[in-house]
């Protein structure tokens, strides 16, 4: 059942051991052998992309310290906010939770210590095409249109300048070494058949509990579903938890039948996220994981904050 072909994703760089989205985690992933490398994406204020896991910045940088006024009502820094030249000050640290001081994963790279920057996304892909041909090894990259609904309410078609950056830099056919992901179905459907996009692309797929978009993702995980998916998408890319559950007797995970329904209608499987400071219980190393996940349920691919543990 193992697919020979299977796809080591650096979820947001080696973001097991190094800032997230920093350039330093990206030459790390690409050091540790990762086949693509994934870039978030959101919009600055002067319309630059830039590579952020959120629409805010204050859980990876220090803007609440360097523009403390600079925030919304709800008491977030947006990126939306901000020039380029503004977020280029910015030093990009390992995350942090919602108090701002605490690490969410305390075991990783210091909060504290570094001189990490935010990327755009032209300079990052540029980087690693830099570092594809100093070491002669293809690294390709697999960037997320995060929040195209949100974006465009505040005045920016985020997937059009996204697709229109990846083919100034070489990625338009669906040959070359590009996943384009988003959660947003119907966001999706419109960069395929509308905005023409030829590249491979991954529907997400999240938990309707996370607001992530619009989409309902208890429908999209449907056989019918499925199957329409097919005409638009090369795979999917959901969570972990919607593949597994846990065996109320033995504790052991047990397939929900995502895989096969997804395979049976020829989607590539890419979930995520596979971290070795977050096992699911059962598992005592993250190896030990991944070959469970390649071996029983045939997975095509996965995200991992730990390239080399794969
Ligand atoms: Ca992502």
């Amino acid at each position: 059942m193992t697919n020979s072909e299977f796809l080591v994703i650096a979820h947001r760089g080696a973001s097991g051991y190094l800032p997230e989205h920093t350039l330093e985690a990206k030459a790390y992933a690409h050091a540790l052998g990762a086949d693509y490398i994934e870039q978030d994406v959101v919009a600055t204020r002067d319309n630059e992309l830039i590579v952020m896991h959120d629409i805010h910045l204050d859980r990876v940088t220090n803007v609440a310290e360097r523009f403390p006024d600079r925030h919304r009502e709800d008491n977030r820094f947006y990126a939306r906010d901000f020039d380029l030249v503004e977020i280029q000050t910015l030093i990009a640290h390992e995350r942090r939770a919602d108090d701002g001081i605490e690490a969410v994963f305390p075991n990783r790279f210091p909060t504290g210590i570094g001189e990490f920057r935010v990327p755009t996304l032209r300079q990052e892909i540029r980087f690693i095409q830099g570092m594809n041909k100093a070491t002669g090894r293809e690294v390709g990259i697999y960037p997320e249109i995060k929040r195209p609904a949100w974006h465009r309410n505040e005045g920016f078609d985020i997937s059009r300048h996204v697709i229109q950056l990846l083919d100034d830099l070489g990625y338009r056919s669906r040959n070359d070494l590009v996943y384009l992901q988003c959660f947003d179905a119907e966001e999706v459907r419109r960069i395929r058949h509308e905005l023409g996009c030829q590249l491979k692309m991954i529907q997400l797929i999240g938990d309707n509990s996370w607001g992530e978009s619009d989409t309902d993702y208890d429908q999209l995980r449907t056989a019918e579903s499925l199957a329409e998916l097919a005409k638009t998408v090369d795979g999917i890319g959901p969570s972990i938890m919607h593949l597994v559950t846990l065996n109320e007797i033995d504790g052991q995970p047990v397939s929900l039948g995502l895989v096969s329904a997804a395979h049976a209608v020829g989607l590539k499987v890419h979930p995520y996220t596979f971290r070795a400071d977050q096992l699911m219980p059962g598992f005592d190393s993250l190896p030990e994981m991944v070959a469970w996940f390649r071996e029983k349920l045939g997975i095509d691919g996965m995200f991992t904050d730990f390239p080399d543990l794969t």
